[in-house]
This record gives structure tokens, sequence and C-alpha cells, in this order.
């Protein structure tokens, strides 16, 4: 703790954005960061807790208060190294992460917490800019072949740990690009697709093979990889929507979130697609499902010129601050309202879809009406419509953003009979093995719809588990 006074003396200042009027012309990263003295000035306001709640709240177990003092004394060699030793990307998590360690830090008690995310933003970005990230193959090859099928965050980082410890690692992936949902679900206004590419050039350079534009279950059969590779590691993600029943779903206009966002994303990046063009433009847009994904139509609809984007969740709002529900140092449901929001949307809570109304076939009108929640006597919650209180808002897009069930399990999942858990997820045992003998998974395959920190962690504990399996022993931190 290189400031004993820091946290008393020096207020929490966040990164800037740029005007609302500027950033919803492009779709370029809306967070500006601040200088490196004013981020050192903010790394001093950490107390270096005898017990550092944050590094408790981060799946990864990073541990910020070492690398924030290592910031605060100019050391940032050092801190990039620290940083690294728990977080294969911190350039991922430096940008979309929530935060998980902020919302347990302990400053947060009765000031505002430490800006952990940007002062890992902060080390990384020094770190690529300074060349001190560098491609560090393995010196020792193990002549074991690792298959890993899907390339998000847990496919990646499953990926770069059993590289270093000299495994040969081959990524299938079935998009023309890597990186999963960073690539095609997180818009490039919070993430610049760049980031990715840059990261793989790295990931390459030290001897990962890429194959891209491959679909294993579809053209190649997933039992081929038994043959070929000493373990595989499927990663495909969590990718079925969950959909919505109310009449008029079929009309065209209604789509489902992610058949929105991977088309903009490649837009973006001037990638082709087949499919029929979704575009806001003009439009009133209504987006059902109040989270992240949900957010992200939202910043995008503004972007291509929607006429008005409206946001419906069928949960109560959530309170503002903590409260004795979700004390510290627990992460908090409170309410999010995110750089999207702030650029032109309504949000509506409590709100239930009844239908759609269309007009030639192409939906015209949303019809809702308000519910309310109430406990029952087990403390579950249930849900009533509110009498006369229907309504309705003219739309020609709709955005089903309402989350993810479990994987597709035709293909891939299917061919190799997998055993699934209750949710539709594929099963694994503790060590992260499927039902079949040297077949593991990792991330939202696994464990559902979650986030990219819980998604590396999950990768590299995994890749600890598979050098167990194939070496009887293993030096991955996991
Ligand atoms: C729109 C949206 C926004 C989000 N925003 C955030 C955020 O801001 N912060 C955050 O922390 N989390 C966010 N998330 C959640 C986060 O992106 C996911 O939890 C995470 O990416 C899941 O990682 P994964 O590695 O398990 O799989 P994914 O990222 O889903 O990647 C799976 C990959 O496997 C490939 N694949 C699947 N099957 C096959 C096959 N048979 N053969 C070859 N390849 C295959 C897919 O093409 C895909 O590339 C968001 C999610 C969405 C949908
Ligand atoms: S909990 Fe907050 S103040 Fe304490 S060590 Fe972690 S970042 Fe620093």
């Amino acid at each position: 703790m290189g400031k004993l006074t820091g946290f008393k003396e020096i207020e929490r200042k966040n990164f800037n954005k740029r005007s609302i009027e500027e950033r919803i012309k492009d779709y370029k990263e809306v967070y500006i960061p601040l200088e490196e003295e004013e981020m050192k000035e903010q790394a001093s306001r950490c107390m270096d807790c005898g017990t550092p709640f944050c590094n408790w709240g981060c799946p990864l177990g990073n541990v910020a208060p070492d690398w924030n003092d290592m910031l605060y004394k100019g050391q940032l060699e050092k801190a990039y190294k620290r940083l690294t030793l728990t977080n294969n990307f911190p350039e991922f998590t430096g940008r979309v992460c929530p935060a998980l360690c902020e919302a347990a830090c302990a400053l947060g008690i009765n000031r505002k917490a430490v800006s952990v995310r940007e002062i890992e933003f902060t080390i990384i970005e020094k770190a690529f800019a300074e060349g001190w990230v560098k491609a560090n193959p393995p010196k020792v090859r193990t002549g074991k072949k690792v298959a890993v099928v899907g390339s998000g965050p847990s496919g990646l980082a499953a990926a770069a740990e059993l590289n270093s410890v000299g495994h040969e690692v081959t990524v299938f992936e079935k998009s023309e690009k890597i990186g999963g949902l960073l690539r095609y679900g997180i818009p490039d206004f919070k993430l610049e697709k760049s980031v990715i590419d840059r990261r793989e050039a790295i990931m390459e350079e030290e001897g990962i093979t890429f194959k891209t534009g491959v679909e294993v279950g579809v053209d190649i059969e997933a039992k081929e990889l038994l043959d070929d590779f000493d373990a595989v590691i499927l990663t495909g993600g969590s990718s079925v929507p969950r959909d919505l029943k109310a009449e008029g779903r079929e009309l065209k206009g209604v789509h489902f979130a992610m058949d929105y966002l991977s088309q903009q994303n490649k837009r973006v990046s001037n990638e082709k697609f087949d499919e029929e063009e979704i575009n806001a433009k003009g439009k009133n847009v209504i987006v059902i499902g109040g989270g992240d994904t949900g957010s992200d139509c939202v910043g995008t609809a503004v972007r291509q010129g929607a006429k008005k984007v409206y946001q419906f969740e069928i949960m109560p709002k959530p309170k503002e601050e903590r409260d004795d529900t979700m004390p510290w140092p627990t992460y908090p449901k409170i309410l999010k309202t995110t750089t999207s929001h702030e650029e032109g949307c309504e949000r509506d809570w409590n709100v239930i879809t009844k239908a759609f109304v269309g007009e030639d076939g192409k939906v015209k009108k949303l019809l809702g009406a308000k519910v309310e929640w109430t406990k029952n006597e087990n403390g579950r919650m249930s849900m009533q419509e509110v009498p006369n209180s229907e309504f309705e808002v003219e739309a020609e897009l709709v955005f089903l953003a309402m989350g993810f069930l479990h994987p597709k399990h035709e293909g891939m999942i299917g061919e190799l009979g997998l055993k699934l858990d209750e949710r539709g997820n594929v099963y694994t045992s503790e060590n992260g093995m499927t039902s079949v003998e040297g077949i593991f998974s990792a991330g939202d395959m696994r464990t559902g719809q979650s986030l990219v920190v819980k998604c590396i962690h999950d990768g590299r504990m995994i890749a600890k588990s598979v050098d167990e399996y194939l070496m009887g022993d293993s030096f991955l931190r996991g």
C-alpha cells in the first residue's frame, strides 16, 4: 500500500465517455481512458486490505491489491506480469466485465469502490503499447494433441493454458473468425474487434492452430476428433435462445437478439452474411428483455437511426442502491444504466407481451399489459396481470433478448451421445470430463449462460484437468 491516506483523500474518478452525439454516429468504443498519472492516483485509493474481498469477488482470483500498488508506484511491467498470472485476457475483461471485484471492494462499504476494472484496462493497454505482451511459446513440446471446439473466452483460455505447457492445440471454430460472443455478440462500441485480432496473432505465434469455418458435428465428425487428438474440450457456448409464446410471434420483424447483433458486428467488420438484412433505421423498435443483450440491441438500434427504442422487462424494476437483501460484499442486483440506455431508450418493467399485431405479415404493434409480483407462502415469486392495464405500442422491429436455454443439442452433442444435466447443458463430472472418456467441456456449454470472466476461469480450470489427465499431474494454476 503505497499511499496510506489515498482512500481518504482521493475520490473515485471514472473513464470519460465520448459525447452521445458523437458516439452514436459510429461503432467505436465509448470510453476515453484517463491519463496514466490520474490512474496512479486512482490506484492509490486501494487500502491493501488484509483480507482483500476484491480478490474473493473475482472469479479469476485476480490479485488486485498487488497490481493497484504496483501501478501507483509506476511499476507497470511488474503489474502486467502479476495481472496475467490469473487472467489470460485482461483486455477483454478490462472492457466488458461487470467487475464483481468492485462490488466486493471494502471501500465500497461507505465510499465508492476502487476502479479495479479501469486499472486492469490501464495496465494491459500500457503493456501492449510498450511491447511487453509478446508471444511466449513453450520451450518443450509434450507430443500430446488437444482439440478445442469453440473459440469464445472459455475455449481461448483453455487453448492458451494447454499450449503454454507444451501440448499441441488446435481450435475448431464454425464461424469465419474466432472470439465467440466476444466477436459476434458484444457490439464494437463495447469491444472493438481489433482487440481480439491482436490476441489471436499472439496465440498463433505461440503455436496454437485455429481452424475457422469448421463446424464439428457437421463439417467433420465429432468422433474423428477422438481418433486424432489425445483430449477434446467442447466450448461451444449456450446458443439456443429463450423464445416467446405470444400470438403473432411468427410475424416478419420479430427477431432473436443474436440474429440482429451478430449481423451488425459482421457489417462493422466488413464480413459477408447471407441472412436477410435487419435494420432499425427509421423504425420503432421494442427490445424484450432487460439484460445486457437487450441493452446491446438498444445501442445498436440507436446507431442505426431508429425512430424510437423501448426496452421492456417482465421483472420488477431493481432497486437503485444496495439494501439488506444484497449486503456487501455480495454482487448487488441493482438498476444498471448502461451507456446504451443513456443514448436514448424508454425502459419499463413489470411488462408482459400478450401479442404482436401485424399487417401484410409484418409486425406493426405490440400488445402488452402490466403485471405485479407477489411472494407466496413458500417465498416464491408469482406474477399476476394488473386488471385493465393493457396497452399497445407501435413497432416495426422487435428483438427477443430473454436469455439462452442451453447449447444446441443437434450435431456435435447428439452425435457424441453426451449426457446432459437437468437444464440441458453438457453434464460434466467434477474435473470437467463429460460422460465420454477424454472429452471435456467448459464455459457456457456446461455452466449455462454466464460472463466472460467466469468463462475464462472455467477454461483455465478445465485446462488444468486436461493437463492432469494427459500427464498425471499439472503445474497450471487453474
Ligand atoms: C449480446 C451479448 C452480450 C454480452 N455481454 C457481456 C458483457 O458485457 N460482459 C460479460 O462478461 N459477458 C457478456 N456476455 C456473456 C458472454 O459473452 C458469454 O458468457 C461468453 O462469451 C461465453 O463464452 P464461451 O466460451 O462459453 O462461449 P461463446 O462465447 O458462446 O463461444 C462459443 C463458440 O463456439 C463455437 N461453436 C459452437 N459449436 C461449434 C461446433 N460444433 N463446431 C465449431 N465451433 C462451434 C461458436 O461459433 C462460438 O464461436 C454477453 C452475451 C451476449 C449474448
Ligand atoms: S477490497 Fe478494495 S480496497 Fe481492499 S484490497 Fe481490494 S481493491 Fe483494495
